[in-house]
């Protein structure tokens, strides 16, 4: 007895006079979710194991809470457009599948605005979790969009402060203008200092969920490719003093290794729900800050995880809710028809084929390789396929251009910061990837620069979007009102099968 009295004294003693303490904290993190409720192939992964899905994350979620409550789990934007359960529901069910992710704080990334706005505050209304933005605002006023810049989350008696925040740049470069009118997005750095100001005092953690930089491609693999890809996150924390970690989205880029700037911790993770990024930090209350870190990101394999019940639940009833439009039956094929950032490829040939078909005025169509989202397996085409391969409710726009023009514009996409244009079958051109065009043939013939020719494409491209400013100085410019995916069931419709092709239209020199 007395042993235990003295035992009981000394832990007492201990504990109260030597306040050090480290404190080990989890952040689960993803970002670039982008609507894939379901698992799906992708094949930089595996060929034959499917990854992913929403019931699957949840899963994972709750594990690692449970075995650890000093938990939390961020995500850093763009849960919309993916697959067609986001469209048809104009990210509905995205949001109410989120509810049951286990998530702690979300940011805004740019595709929640792809229905709009007014749209996204809709969806965002019904999240039972907290989505964070402080440097979006309606335009020429001091009231943010989505008021709700932080949130002071407490674990292992922290006070972890997560602010959420869109960068201008990305803002701007990928978001369809028409859905962002009477919006505006302000410097993210400027905003950043104001919010860690506020959040100090409070604080013992500063966490920032931000979406930003290079927009999203197909992973690469190797840490150069990572920092330059991450570059704005890097330059951000080198910039502002005081934040702890940086959770990005917007790249699709995992960090294997977390970056270091500045003392900041930078994660992100691979896009389309592939990972769940578990950031693990131990945090010294004496000298208050992290000592040490290491980052994981867990590939999420469907057949080692069982399905969380009340997600499947969810998933279920929103899949059986667009069915009845998903499902339709468009046309068949027998090859796969796949998506390329930086060549041709025939998935790209085909919507460019269908809009450069909308309208016999047209000389030829273009469209960014960033809207084409999903590979089409063989078998039946249905209407949800096409929406899923090209999930934006974008519109067929024709634009007359001269010739000088097109160049410009094509050197534009030859620059690579946004992916190539895919083109249409009457026109093929030749280039030197992240330089410059070289030849361009307009219908067999090299183009004349004081023609004047009628280009047709996304109305998000001719609005400058992806950085094609110079479709705003058409000579004329008709927005037909008719959404893209339309127009490419209306060209399919009536054909037994599609075959897809390559024709040789872009040549890398
Ligand atoms: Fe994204």
């Amino acid at each position: 007895m007395l042993k235990k009295i003295i035992a009981f004294g000394l832990v007492f003693f201990v504990s109260f006079f030597s306040y050090a303490e480290i404190k080990e904290i989890t952040i689960l993190h993803t970002n670039d979710l982008h609507s894939h409720l379901l698992p799906h192939i992708e094949t930089w992964i595996s060929d034959s194991r499917e990854v992913g899905g929403f019931a699957n994350l949840a899963t994972l979620v709750k594990q690692h809470k449970l075995s650890n409550p000093n938990t939390l789990y961020i995500d850093a934007g763009d849960y919309f457009s993916g697959p067609y359960v986001s469209t048809l529901t104009k990210g509905k069910a995205v949001i109410n599948s989120m509810n049951y992710l286990g998530l702690d704080a979300a940011c805004i990334g740019n595709h929640e605005f792809d229905h709009g706005w007014d749209n996204m505050l809709e969806q965002m209304e019904e999240a039972t979790f907290p989505i964070l933005n402080g440097n979006i605002f309606f335009e020429g006023t001091d009231q943010l969009v989505w008021d709700n810049p932080y949130t002071i989350i407490e674990k292992g008696g922290l006070r972890i402060g997560v602010i959420g925040l869109h960068g201008k740049f990305a803002f701007y470069d990928t978001i369809n203008f028409q859905m962002t009118k009477g919006i505006e997005a302000r410097d993210e750095e400027e905003y950043l200092r104001k919010y860690i100001d506020e959040l100090k005092p409070l604080t013992d953690l500063i966490i920032l969920s931000i979406h930003q930089g290079m927009p999203g491609r197909q992973s690469s693999i190797g840490m150069t490719d990572v920092e330059r890809n991450l570059y704005k996150d890097i330059l951000l924390a080198k910039n502002v003093p005081g934040l702890d970690i940086i959770i990005s989205g917007h790249a699709h880029q995992g960090t294997e290794k977390a970056i270091i700037s500045n003392g900041t911790i930078i994660v992100s993770t691979n896009a389309y729900t592939t990972e769940l990024g578990k950031l693990q930090i131990k945090y010294d209350t004496e000298k208050r800050k992290i000592i040490s870190h290491s980052n994981e990101l867990i590939t999420v394999f469907d057949d080692e995880i069982v399905d969380d019940a009340d997600m499947l639940r969810e998933i279920t009833f929103w899949e059986k809710e667009v069915d009845k439009i998903a499902s339709r039956p468009v046309t068949s094929t027998t090859e796969k028809m796949v998506r390329a950032y930086g060549k041709e490829s025939n998935m790209g040939n085909l919507f460019a084929d269908a809009i450069e078909a909308f309208d016999e005025r047209i000389d030829f169509a273009v469209i960014n390789s960033g809207a084409l989202r999903q590979d089409i397996v063989p078998g039946m085409i249905t209407k949800g396929d096409l929406i899923s391969a090209f999930p934006f409710p974008n519109t067929v726009v024709m634009t007359k251009l001269k010739g000088f023009q097109i160049i410009k514009i094509f050197n534009h996409a030859a620059g690579m910061t946004n992916g190539i244009l895919q083109v249409s079958k009457n026109v093929k051109y030749s280039f030197t990837p992240g330089a410059q065009v070289h030849e361009i043939w307009i219908k067999g013939n090299l183009i004349d620069n004081n023609a004047v020719y009628w280009v047709a494409a996304p109305n998000f491209v001719t609005q400058g979007g992806d950085g094609y400013w110079e479709f705003q100085n058409a000579i004329e410019y008709i927005d037909s009102g008719v959404i893209i995916v339309d127009a490419v069931e209306n060209f399919l419709d009536g054909r037994a099968n599609y075959v897809p092709k390559y024709e040789g239209r872009v040549l890398i020199k």
